[in-house]
């Protein structure tokens, strides 16, 4: 599938896009201060990992979101801050903002097929929402 190339825009290695200039400003408008103060994952409360010491953040299979990243995710009250650093900086290991690596590559082709960001990172946050029963302030 051939992609739109925006300006700014380079390819990764095997043709995948990352976020154009234009795209990382509107994304980085979306990161609310102090961010990481507020992140779900890192409360008191959240438990982690699980029975066996594994880290549902970085599963065995890195393109699976787990059930529990998955819960942590979308009640997150950062989520859109989170996915919109690490597409960014263009993470490509762990769970952010509730997307596995592939799926952030695909928000990103989205991006430069010319899909609105709001609209891009509100179907992420629909999406955890409604698997996690949860609402996620944007
Ligand atoms: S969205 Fe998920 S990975 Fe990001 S800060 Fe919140 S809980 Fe952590």
């Amino acid at each position: 599938m051939a992609h739109k190339m925006m300006t700014g825009q380079t390819l990764m290695p095997f043709g995948v896009p990352v976020v154009s200039v234009e795209h990382r400003g509107e994304l980085l408008r979306l990161v609310a201060d102090d961010w990481r103060d507020s992140a779900a994952c890192t409360s008191p409360n959240a438990s982690v990992r699980d029975s066996r010491g594994v880290d549902p953040f970085y599963p065995a299979d890195p393109d699976t979101l787990t059930d529990v990243a998955r819960s942590i995710c979308g009640r997150c009250p950062v989520q859109v801050s989170c996915l919109a650093v690490v597409l960014i900086s263009n993470e490509d290991q762990g769970i952010w903002g509730g997307t596995t690596p592939l799926v952030r590559d695909r928000i990103c082709m989205d991006l430069a097929d010319g899909a609105p960001v709001s609209v891009v990172l509100a179907g992420v946050n629909a999406a955890l929402t409604a698997d996690s029963g949860a609402g996620v302030a944007a």
